[in-house]
């Protein structure tokens, strides 16, 4: 693989799931990684397990939603290994699982905050990082299928995650001549604590949810991680703009 070996990549929401997944997979094809949780413990475990396998690494504590944490995590990026090559902004919320007329302002809120306000913070302070140094980039946004498809009790959520696709394509389109690409990431249902956390609350969903999946299995972080790390390659040069599924199958049926 050409891949993002020597190259930095930043990492939002490594402090679990896919987004710790990710940012190993990165260290482990050898890019530096920049990684961005508001959760510091999370982030400091993902440090260790990075560091304990040889990888090279930083943490930042950064909300996504506050746009100075957001702009310092950049600039951490930029003066700690050169400039910027690579961003996941993949940091999420599942808010509240209420039908659309028990929707609170404040689920909303904090939905589009975290979900979509936070990938508009982080690609605007991301472009031009990346156009500075010189050799373009790529940024891979964490969408969902639900970013494609509709679902009951989840209308922040889906609302959002349908923004991120909008936000990505718009900025593959403005970018693309100046060698910067933009895709998302549309995961199906993966086993990370965000799944967990609702398999807790009514354990029969999971059985339903795995039913419902032509590969009948949940995903896996890794298998995230991988189609992440090849969107920020240079293998991936010609794709941009992209809606990039990784469901079992469960959005052709
Ligand atoms: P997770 O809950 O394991 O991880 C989410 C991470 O985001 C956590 O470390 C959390 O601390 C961090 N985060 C939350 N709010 C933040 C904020 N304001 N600032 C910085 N960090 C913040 O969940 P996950 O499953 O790994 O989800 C990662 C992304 O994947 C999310 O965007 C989610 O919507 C998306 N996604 C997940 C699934 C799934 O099935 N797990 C499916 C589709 C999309």
């Amino acid at each position: 693989m050409r891949g993002v070996d020597g190259k930095t990549a930043l990492v939002s929401g490594a402090a679990s799931g896919i987004g710790r997944a990710a940012a190993k997979r990165f260290a482990e094809e050898s890019a530096s990684v920049v990684a961005v949780d508001i959760d510091e413990e999370g982030g400091e475990e993902t440090v260790s397990q990075i560091e304990s396998d040889g990888g090279e690494v930083t943490f930042v504590e950064t909300d996504v939603t506050d746009r100075d944490d957001v702009a310092a995590a950049v600039e951490t990026a930029v003066d700690t290994y050169g400039g910027l090559d690579v961003a996941f902004n993949n940091a999420g919320i599942e808010g509240e699982q209420v039908g659309f007329g028990d929707q609170s302002d404040d689920n909303w809120e904090r939905v589009v905050d975290i979900n979509l306000t936070g990938v508009f913070y982080a690609m605007r302070e991301e472009i031009p990082a990346m156009l500075e140094s010189d050799g373009g980039g790529a940024i891979i946004n964490t969408a969902s299928i639900a970013g494609i498809l509709g679902f009951p009790n989840l209308s922040p959520y889906v609302a959002s995650k349908h923004g991120v696709v909008g936000l990505t394509r718009s900025a593959a389109v403005e970018f693309a001549a100046e060698d910067i690409r933009v895709n998302a990431v549309l995961p199906g249902v993966i086993d990370t604590p965000m799944v967990q956390r609702s398999g807790e609350a009514d354990p029969e969903s999971t059985e339903r949810t795995i039913a419902a999946i032509p590969a009948q299995r949940l995903g896996e972080p890794e298998e995230i991680a991988s189609t992440v790390v090849w969107l920020g390659s240079e293998d991936a040069s010609y794709v941009t703009g992209q809606p990039i599924t990784v469901d079992g199958g469960y959005s052709v049926q």
